[in-house]
């Protein structure tokens, strides 16, 4: 057991100690605090930076266990898992996720489509043509969300073993339907593939409607966290699927992750600090915050960005649909003749890190990123500030 009054001394000598360090304090000299209001990586709280400084610990001791064992539970609440899934920790980014979806789950002798609605959709495309050779896409525009007759049609046209689909499109603020979306991709007897990175821990991943094959985020989004780890909720009949493909790769074989997550464990060296932070930030989002909180959160920071869009002057529109609009991002379309850059240098000197928009879209855009751990208040004072640096 552990001596609660000792470990909590050690705990303030450690925090004390820590920001005594010469090097620390010249760091911190050295380095401006900004409150990141960008799309991922996004503000840390307190409490996340001083879970960093939990003990280190060796990823195949039983102190591993201790921790991934509630983080893994954890995790699998916030993505509302159904029975038939479980859930792994890809040491890497959500990019490690999603390529290991594709080289796990597909043949080489068989189709994959890739349904994007923007970078994001063109990313998952990008990773299944670098691994598989039979790849197709359909685009729509961007601004746009997917159209559920457009995907049954493309699926009639020939046969899929798997659809890639983004659930939250960064590039745009879109939100996809992924819970009907899915059950169309599972209608037509593919594996629904879905990339939730910027929407995981921010809105319900509809894993259980959409009837998900894989469902992969990242820590750096809605879960406030630093980068470091792929989260993938993974289908029992996705891993018998994997089963009967060839050359799954070491880092991207979901067989080896959930046998090792079975374990409790990663299957390469995990950063053990984000480990500490994911266990502390987990259990705050499950029994401090709680989740459905966390979602309505998310929600209401994206209507308080529409409210106050709705003031701005002519030339500044919501970017998708308001129906498609996401909650964890809003995207905005401004006029040609903002100065986003500048713009961006003014807001640091206030104190923040801007969006000023996703560099390949050809309309003018700027991004507000309100996910994670940001308040109600916080994101109030930011837009507040914003419209005064706009004129
Ligand atoms: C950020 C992002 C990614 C890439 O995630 P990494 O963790 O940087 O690999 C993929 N898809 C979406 C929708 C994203 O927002």
């Amino acid at each position: 057991m552990l001596n609660t009054v000792n470990a909590t001394a050690s705990a303030a000598k450690y925090l004390k100690r820590a920001v005594r360090s010469r090097c620390m304090e010249l760091s911190l000299q050295a380095f401006p605090e900004l409150k990141l209001f960008i799309t991922g990586p996004t503000y840390l709280s307190e409490r996340v930076k001083r879970a960093a400084l939990l003990p280190e610990f060796g990823h195949r001791d039983s102190e591993n266990e201790r921790r991934l064992r509630v983080v893994l539970k954890n995790l699998g609440e916030i993505m509302q898992l159904p029975g038939n899934c479980r859930v792994m920790l890809l040491p890497g980014t959500g990019s490690t996720a999603m390529e290991a979806s594709i080289r796990s789950l597909v043949r080489d002798d068989e189709r994959v489509l890739c349904v994007s609605v923007g970078a994001f959709g063109d990313l998952y495309a990008n990773i299944a043509r670098r691994n598989k050779p039979n790849v197709d896409i359909i685009r729509f525009p961007d601004g746009s969300a997917i159209d559920e007759s457009r995907l049954a049609a493309g699926l009639e046209e020939k046969e899929y073993a798997a659809v890639t689909i983004t659930h939250n499109e960064t590039s745009t603020g879109v939100i996809n339907r992924v819970g009907r979306l899915g059950k169309i991709v599972r209608d037509h007897g593919a594996l629904p593939l879905i990339d939730g990175v910027s929407i995981l821990g921010g809105a319900s991943g509809e894993i259980k409607e959409g009837q998900s094959a894989t469902y992969v985020g990242s820590t750096q989004k809605c879960l406030a966290l630093p980068a470091g780890f792929g989260i993938a909720a993974v289908s029992d009949d996705a891993l018998e699927k994997a089963e009967q493909v060839e050359k799954r790769g070491l880092t991207t074989d979901l067989l080896l992750h959930a046998e090792k997550a079975g374990k409790f464990q990663t299957l390469t060296t995990p950063n053990t600090a984000l480990v500490n932070q994911l266990y502390v930030q987990t259990e705050y989002i499950v029994k401090d915050e709680g989740v459905e909180t966390r979602f309505a959160r998310h929600r209401r920071l994206r209507d308080i960005t529409l409210q106050w869009l709705a003031g701005l002057p002519e030339g500044f529109s919501l970017f998708p649909g308001k129906e498609n609009s996401s909650p964890s991002l809003t995207c905005i379309r401004v006029p040609e003749s903002l100065d986003r850059k500048a713009l961006k240098e003014k807001m640091r000197e206030q104190g923040y890190l801007f969006d000023p928009g996703y560099g390949k879209i050809s309309t003018p855009t700027i991004r507000i990123g309100h996910m994670g751990d940001i308040t109600e208040e916080m994101l109030k004072e930011y837009l507040e500030t914003l419209g005064e640096a706009f004129s």
